[in-house]
């Protein structure tokens, strides 16, 4: 009975290991963060607008880069 206990024991260790390195890769590409172009904002890389290969935070500011 006890290495039956042991035995659950080890595999609740190691899906909470594998759980966790997980949980830490998705944050990691969450992180992702990109610099706006036009106003130095750090954003998300999914949020971010993209133009000639330049990030943007938001339509203002990929719009307000023409002008200047
Ligand atoms: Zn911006």
């Amino acid at each position: 009975m006890l290495k039956i206990l042991v035995l659950i024991l080890v595999l609740v260790i190691v899906y909470l290991i594998f759980f966790k390195k997980k949980k830490s890769d998705k944050n990691q590409k969450i992180e992702n963060l990109v610099e706006c172009k036009k106003c130095k904002t750090y954003i998300s890389s999914e949020e971010a607008l993209i133009k000639d290969n330049n990030f943007f935070c938001s339509k203002e500011c990929l719009n307000g880069l023409d002008k200047s």
